[in-house]
């Protein structure tokens, strides 16, 4: 309405078109089914990788080098079509590509960065435990030095790709280095081949959202890695968290991408729906809440171009991630649920998107930072008083 788009740049805009043509000819046709069988189909990574949406904000090793404010575009494209889709992009490329981009040895890159970029190798992130969510830094796995190896033990919980990924970047805590005198433990990434031994996964089934995406737990019993696997340019929890930062970025698009598919849905829906004579759309209350989505959509665009400048312009800060974050995924939920209510019973099949994006969007305020803790680092932020523990 506002025409937010028109401040795009004519390369941001083609990947526009690019991505929503390409989640129109080959995603929305299927993904019902997907959604409905539980299943991500492995061959998209080398389709997503043609059209250069792996790590397309980083430079160079087959990267595209795009801005941020595109990747967001690309992002909010493809999670008009399923959040599942925009999670497989925002794992391999923010979660898996960035802390190998940024942290890692030439070596590590040149190895997995290429082949990810052309989504020949699937990338995940092993971060959450069974026991630590939202509190990461309490984690219990370990890497322990031995000769010139690490021997990695425990195990990851709720990881996206976990179960189709050729790679996994594991977040542990190692023992100090021998004959430092540093008595803390560090915590440490690792990039670990999942084929390595004592590395193995399960897959978490039943889920009732995100079924287009494979979610699974990580096992590490004696996984024995050279020590040149270890990231060599970051230690503590700045680095898991650097992505983390790096991927909410992407969500504050993404979730405006899955509210303007049930937006449009429920515009669509109104108008056709006859009840007492009148299209649904001519009522009062119908418009009230058509009007309200609008409103939402705008402001989270708006929200969104202002955050990809600043990204662009290398000033984007944590707590402006969360800003987007908490206030794009909460609204984009709200409407998708309201779009629900719209198209009555119809409202709960598959025969629309609205009830799969919305149940999405559940995974979506939970993962990469509750909506609870994100309002606690805004609440840090504006008063100085961490109120997390
Ligand atoms: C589909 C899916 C995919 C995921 N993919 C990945 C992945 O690829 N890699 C990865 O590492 N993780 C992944 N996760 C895990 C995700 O990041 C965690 O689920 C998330 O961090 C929350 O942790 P938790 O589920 O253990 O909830 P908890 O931390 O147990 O939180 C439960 C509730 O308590 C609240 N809470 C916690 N602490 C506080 C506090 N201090 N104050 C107030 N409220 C609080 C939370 O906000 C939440 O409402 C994924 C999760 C899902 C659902």
């Amino acid at each position: 309405m506002l025409g937010i788009d028109d401040e795009l740049t004519s390369d941001e805009r083609l990947i526009r078109d690019t991505v929503r043509d390409f989640v129109g000819k080959r995603v929305l046709p299927e993904i019902a089914t997907w959604f409905e069988a539980g299943t991500f189909p492995k061959a998209m990574a080398r389709e997503l990788g043609e059209l250069g949406l792996l790590g397309m904000h980083l430079e160079g090793y087959g990267c595209t080098g795009a801005s941020a404010t595109a990747y967001g575009v690309a992002c909010r494209e493809l999670e008009a079509a399923d959040s599942g889709l925009r999670s497989f992009v925002s794992v391999q490329g923010s979660l898996a590509m960035f802390p190998i981009h940024a942290f890692g040895s030439q070596e590590q890159r040149e190895e997995w960065l290429p082949p990810m970029a052309r989504g020949e190798a699937i990338g995940c992130f092993g971060l959450t435990e069974w026991d630590f969510g939202s509190e990461p830094a309490g984690m219990r796995t370990t890497a322990r030095r031995d000769g010139g190896d690490y021997v990695v033990n425990g195990s990851k919980a709720w990881i996206t790709n976990g179960g189709i990924a050729d790679v996994a970047i594991v977040w542990a805590h190692v023992d100090p280095t021998p004959g430092s005198t540093s008595s803390g433990y560090d915590v440490r990434g690792f990039v670990i081949p999942t084929t390595t031994r004592g590395f193995r996964t399960q897959n978490i089934e039943r889920k009732m959202s995100l079924r287009a995406s494979v979610t699974s737990e990580l096992i590490m019993e004696d996984c024995r890695v050279p020590a040149r696997a270890m990231l060599p340019n970051v230690s503590g929890m700045r680095g898991p968290l650097s992505c983390l930062s790096e991927a909410r970025y992407g969500i504050v698009w993404g979730a405006l991408g899955a509210a303007r598919a049930c937006y449009e849905a429920a515009l669509e829906y109104a108008k056709t729906r006859v009840q007492w004579g009148k299209p649904i759309a001519a009522f009062q209350l119908t418009q009230e809440k058509l009007v309200n989505m609008a409103l939402e959509l705008q402001k989270g665009q708006l929200l969104a171009a202002k955050l990809g400048r600043l990204k662009d312009a290398g000033e984007l800060l944590p707590q402006h991630v969360s800003l987007g974050k908490l206030n794009n995924v909460r609204e984009a939920l709200a409407i998708c649920r309201e779009a629900r209510t719209i198209l009555g019973a119809s409202g709960i099949t598959l025969e629309y998107p609205v009830i799969r994006h919305m149940n999405n969007l559940e995974s979506v305020l939970t993962y990469e930072g509750t909506s609870e803790i994100h309002t606690l680092i805004l609440g840090q932020a504006i008063t100085g008083h961490a109120a997390f523990a």
